[in-house]
């Protein structure tokens, strides 16, 4: 099997950011001030696949999302999109490259200007981008609405006329208008009903078939990546701590964060022997634990843990997980 070329890779990443003049120090003023959100990441993407990104809440996964299209500049590291080293591009460059990366919000009621028609709202990465003429962007953004489930009867609507699921079609309309390449999903559907989640989440199935897309599916809910992902990555408090094939990883997570939450997810076929649920809350990314940064939580913390970092070990093909228990030992 040929293993496709990544379009996206980032090396040692990193994204901090600097409350000083914030209210962290009121807040929590036993902490630092940086919040550490993004620390030392690898991650690669290849050509055609849905890597999906989970972690709870404050791990890091939509402050790397943004970086990795660079909606936020990364302080040290590199990102290459299709060879290209997205952090040295002059302004003008990143523009022209950034139609090939587009990304799809999570709120569908915050994200979408209030005051802007459909068509305005769906047109306006065709007019930045091509400058086209009215009528032709207007044939794009219909073609474009009838791809998502919606149609030009809703051109002039404003977005307050819609419901979540409807709005979030927009957002996808929208991101999707001027066919790029990498589209980061940011908890595309986790403001929404269920079963309207299923089917937001067959569209971008869908739409990723048929227009060749490669995604970045950030979500903190495991049984929505599991419909989606052909890869996973784990983040805790600023660091992917594991990543392989979905399958696999859903079969046999080697982490004991990852397995955790997976334990936390309702299985059908519940038999046997299921990890231990988390405990206790994420530590601050104000100031992360020494050593490994899951021991203030991992139920096989030992005493090296404690000191000393894991690095990613691999524990079978393709998969690899930053944990002693693979490596020397506890
Ligand atoms: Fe748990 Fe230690 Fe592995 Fe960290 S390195 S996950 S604390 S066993």
């Amino acid at each position: 099997m040929t293993v496709a070329a990544p379009l996206l890779r980032a090396r040692n990443l990193v994204k901090h950011f600097d409350l000083r003049h914030g209210l962290a120090r009121l807040v929590q003023p036993q902490h630092g001030h940086v919040v550490r959100a993004v620390d030392d990441v690898e991650l690669e993407i290849r050509r055609g696949e849905t890597l999906g990104l989970i972690g709870e809440s404050g791990s890091g996964k939509s402050t790397l999302g943004r970086l990795a299209i660079r909606l936020l500049d990364a302080d040290a590291g590199e990102v290459r999109f299709d060879g290209t080293d997205l952090l040295r591009l002059e302004p003008a460059e990143l523009v022209r490259l950034r139609r090939r990366m587009q990304i799809i919000f999570q709120d569908p009621y915050a994200s979408l200007n209030p005051r802007r028609t459909v068509e305005d709202i769906v047109g306006l990465g065709l007019r930045i981008h091509e400058r086209s003429a009215a009528p032709s962007t207007r044939d794009r953004v219909v073609d474009m609405l009838e791809r998502v489930g919606l149609s030009a009867a809703h051109l002039h609507r404003y977005p307050h006329q819609f419901s979540g699921g409807q709005r979030q079609r927009i957002g996808i309309a929208r991101a999707l208008v001027l066919r790029p390449d990498f589209v980061v999903c940011d908890e595309p559907v986790s403001a929404l009903d269920v079963s309207i989640q299923a089917q937001i989440i067959a569209l971008l199935n869908e739409l990723k078939r048929d227009f060749g897309l490669t995604y970045l599916f950030i979500s903190h809910d495991l049984s929505v990546v599991a419909h989606l992902a052909d890869r996973i990555a784990v983040m805790y408090l600023g660091r992917i701590v594991e990543t392989g094939p979905a399958s696999r990883l859903i079969e046999a997570p080697a982490h004991p964060y990852t397995q955790a939450l997976f334990a936390a997810v309702p299985r059908i076929d519940a038999g046997g022997e299921r990890p231990p649920r988390l405990q206790g809350d994420m530590p601050s990314a104000l100031d992360p634990p020494a050593g490994c940064r899951f021991h203030t939580r991992c139920p096989h913390a030992g005493e090296r843990c404690r000191r000393v970092e894991p690095a990613p070990i691999e524990v079978a093909a393709g998969h690899t997980a930053a944990c002693h228990l693979h490596g020397d030992g506890v």
